[in-house]
């Protein structure tokens, strides 16, 4: 087993760390760096070489060099503002060490008169002298000043100097860990231990080498890990046993004869996936994922019916009212009439509230509709055995993990997004899950059609505009993230609404995350009810919402816009049979970049597709608007660089699925990376 102790050295608190005062450590935290394992994943960006002696005949001005010299003459001026002075020389020239806001006691006690001394700093030249300004190194030791030194990105306070000792330090103590990975895993990297991988990762000569041994192995570890962690999640829920429901699709065939369409073949196979599961003594952890539009919503609902037959309530969530509103109409219109539906939003009227309450703990024969905050409040269900979350892909791994053990053992999860996400992700990302995917859209969908234009010509998409009006089309204008910060949004969306209204002065509302709520679904329920043509808004307005008359969505700034983003903004329209079309609007001069990303847009309709486009166009940064989830960035690995380590994770950890291998000996391995944590609580 693993000695702990050796372990508990990567935990330990900075505080303990020989060379970290008070004050070190504040700036530290500061910098979100509390123990040993923050200070190794923060990387080198470049080093300083003072490795090599130079003689002061071959200095070079305005480079940083080392010297080695005697020390010869002191001046000490007895002037405020004026630098004390040291004078040395090699046996090659002379040279004037300056020093500002330094006392003469220091100087004489680092540069003590008659001794050789080395200094390292940046040479100036004046008066025809050498000078070296406040020296960064200065040591009768050489061995302390003769190396390559790592610069940080380091935050004001803390000096590269005081830094590297406390690396160093802390690289002398990091222990041996008992390798996690077998042989054949290893050989990939030459074998190289995690001990070796950590100090070649801080050696100044690797800096940048992300190609090398070292490198690979702890991108490799980071990559597995999480892979890992997901895995266990869904292990250990999949030993969660159930009931299981028994049904003969009583319902279910009744529904697809209520609505004018057949289901696709990739609708088919998530309905028969997720009816397996059902059925299964197991409880189902799924993600039914697809592009906006694919038609995700009539599987859930299908589901849905097969659970209430079988004798257990269903609670479906969505993001927001107005869409747990549309949800529920859906039901309303395709579900048998016994069935009994509801919905739970904050407009309802608290007395209609208790009926529904009351009704949803006395009685099993139930669906209910709601916003997410249905789970949060403490509602008695008297035997709920499916709940379904509507765009959901912004929760974490964590959130996810308590989803799961909301609503007991008997209760089957059916997780939706709409957010495509590139192959070599999905195991890190949704690795705890089962997943049914639609890549296929209803036959009758007419590809959006995608242009782009300048600013300056905007008066040829107002033209446009006034053409939709006339056809009695509906508008979306979204407004640019400017910044991140939400008040400069708002103002340009501010803006632009002054500026339509002039144009279409009945026409045009604005609305943007400033708005409270109830006044947020009141605009878009205007909207829906066709009480105004255009709609201003920042990014607010939820995917899922079907707006029927709407086929016009201009996008301004769009090369603010990530393709996954601009792929899910333009899916506002288009969602029935009318065209829908979709302007971008760029500043001019667009970057090639720009230029790539507009022409992948008009090229392909399929969010799959643009997802590993958007990946190689914009790196792993924030691809799929994960941010503000609780999923971690990696800090090592790069899905494209590393592509071939996520197929090599994602290949054993089948292996470690499909053989039941314990999974144990990678304990330390998950503390490296922080997610034992996740385990611990888990059920
Ligand atoms: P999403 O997957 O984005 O949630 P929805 O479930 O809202 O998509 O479906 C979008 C639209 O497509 C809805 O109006 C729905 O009635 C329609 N739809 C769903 N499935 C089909 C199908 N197989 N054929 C035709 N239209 C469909
Ligand atoms: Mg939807």
């Amino acid at each position: 087993m693993f000695n702990i102790n050796n372990f508990n050295y990567l935990t330990k608190e900075l505080s303990d760390i020989r060379g970290v005062g008070k004050k070190t450590l504040n700036i530290l935290n500061k910098k979100k760096i509390f123990s040993v394992l923050d200070l190794l994943w923060r990387l080198p960006y470049s080093f300083d070489d003072r490795s090599k002696v130079n003689k002061i005949k071959d200095l070079h001005i305005g480079k940083l060099q080392t010297i080695k010299v005697k020390v010869l003459k002191y001046n000490f001026p007895r002037k405020r503002n004026l630098p004390n002075k040291v004078f040395c020389s090699d046996d090659s020239g002379n040279i004037e060490c300056i020093f500002f806001n330094s006392y003469e006691g220091y100087i004489r006690k680092i540069l003590p008169l008659n001794n050789i001394t080395t200094i390292s700093g940046k040479i100036s030249y004046y008066k025809n002298t050498y000078q070296i300004t406040n020296p960064s190194f200065v040591s009768t030791d050489d061995t302390l000043i003769l190396k390559k030194h790592n610069k940080y990105n380091l935050s004001e306070g803390l000096s590269n100097k005081v830094y590297n000792k406390i690396i160093e330090e802390v690289l002398k103590n990091i222990p041996n860990l008992e390798e996690w990975h077998s042989n054949n895993i290893l050989k990939n990297f030459n074998n190289i231990s995690w001990r070796e991988s950590v100090l070649k990762l801080h050696d100044p000569v690797n800096i940048g080498k992300s190609e090398r041994d070292f490198y690979r192995r702890l991108a490799y570890d980071e990559v597995f890990s999480s892979m890992l962690i997901s895995s266990e999640i869904r292990r250990k829920i999949k030993k969660i046993k159930k009931e299981k429901k028994i049904f003969n699709q009583k319902y279910e065939k009744q529904i697809i004869n209520n609505v004018n369409f057949d289901l696709t073949n990739d609708q088919n196979k998530a309905l028969i996936d997720i009816n397996d599961d059902l059925k299964k003594k197991e409880k189902m952890f799924r993600l039914l994922q697809g592009d906006v539009g694919s038609g995700k919503t009539i599987v859930a609902l299908m589901s849905a019916i097969n659970v209430i037959e079988s004798g257990y309530q269903v609670c479906f969530m969505a993001p927001t009212e107005i869409l747990a509103r549309q949800h529920y109409t859906l039901a309303k219109k395709i579900y048998p009439k016994d069935i009994k539906i509801y919905l739970l939003t904050g407009n309802t009227a608290l007395k209609d509230k208790k009926i529904i309450l009351n009704l949803l703990s006395e009685n099993n024969d139930n669906i209910v509709f709601g916003t997410h905050a249905l789970f949060q409040k403490k509602i008695k269900f008297k035997k709920l055995g499916y709940i379904v979350i509507d765009e959901q892909h912004k929760f974490g791994v964590k959130q996810r993990k308590k989803l799961s053990d909301k609503g007991g053992k008997n209760c089957d999860i059916l997780l939706m997004s709409a957010t495509p996400i590139p192959r070599t992700l999905i195991m890190s990302v949704y690795g705890d899950m089962d997943i049914s995917l639609i890549t296929e859209k209803p036959k009758n969908r007419l590809p959006i059609i995608t242009y782009s234009k300048a600013e300056e010509k905007i008066s040829d998409v107002i033209k446009f505009v006034q053409k939709q009006i006339k056809l009695n089309n509906q508008i979306f204008w979204v407004c640019p993230l400017i910044e991140e910060s939400k008040k400069v949004d708002q103002t340009s969306a501010v803006e632009k609404y002054d500026f339509l209204k002039k144009i279409f002065p009945n026409d045009v509302q604005l609305l943007h995350g400033k708005l409270d709520d109830i006044k947020k679904e009141n605009i878009l329920n205007n909207f829906l009810k066709q009480k105004y043509k255009i709609l201003v808004s920042t990014t607010v307005i939820e995917v899922g919402i079907d707006f029927p008359n709407a086929n016009l969505v201009i996008i301004e700034n769009a090369n603010k816009f990530g393709l996954s983003q601009l792929h899910q903004l333009r899916g506002r329209v288009g969602r029935g049979n009318k065209q829908g079309t979709c302007i971008l609007i760029f500043k001019s001069n667009l970057s090639e970049n720009a230029k790539k990303r507009i022409k992948i847009l008009k090229q392909t309709n399929d969010g799959f597709k643009i997802s590993e486009e958007d990946l190689n166009l914009r790196g792993f940064g924030d691809v799929l608007g994960f941010k503000q989830s609780g999923f971690k960035n990696f800090r090592l690995a790069d899905p494209i660089i590393n592509r071939d380590l996520f197929i090599l994770a994602e290949k054993e950890i089948k292996n470690i699925e499909q053989n039941n291998l314990s999974t144990a000996k990678y304990e330390y391995l998950l503390k490296l990376y922080d997610q034992a944590d996740i385990l611990n609580d888990i059920i």
